[in-house]
Order: C-alpha cells, then structure tokens, then sequence
C-alpha cells in the first residue's frame, strides 16, 4: 500500500496525499494541535520551529467541509 497511514509522521513541505485532520507536532513551543490539510497542499512549515515540526495523520476526510467550487473561467480569445 501507498501513501500516509495513520501513524506516520509527516514533515513540513512534503505533499499532502491524503485529506485530513493532521495533529502538529511542535518542538517545545506550543502543544499539540490539530489542523486540516488537503490532498495536493504542501505542509506547512511552523514559525517558530519550522521544519522541525511533525505532522500526523489523526482522521481522513473525504470531502473537506468548506471547500468551494472554484469556477473555471474561460479566457477570451483575443476581441
Ligand atoms: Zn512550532
């Protein structure tokens, strides 16, 4: 089997390959904490402790809650 399974630690910058509730994972800064990441995201890097911070997968999600439908717009061809 491909990709994330629940339980692997992802780093920041790396693809999102799977939608879900990601738990952060921080060095000393802050405590843990969860995040929604879509599929084709990068992981974000933390400001404090950038690319030292984890991400994990804790719950798919299939179809993200607020995602909106992007409308394609047609480019005019010249005129
Ligand atoms: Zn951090």
């Amino acid at each position: 089997m491909e990709g994330a399974s629940p339980g692997d630690d992802l780093l920041p910058g790396a693809l999102c390959g799977q939608s879900g509730i990601y738990q952060v994972i921080h060095r000393a800064h802050r405590v843990t904490h969860n995040v929604l990441v879509r599929a084709r995201e990068l992981f974000p890097r933390c400001k404090v402790c950038g690319d030292a911070v984890r991400f994990r997968l804790v719950k798919q999600v299939s179809q993200p809650p607020f995602m909106r439908a992007k409308r394609v717009r047609k480019k005019s061809a010249g005129r």
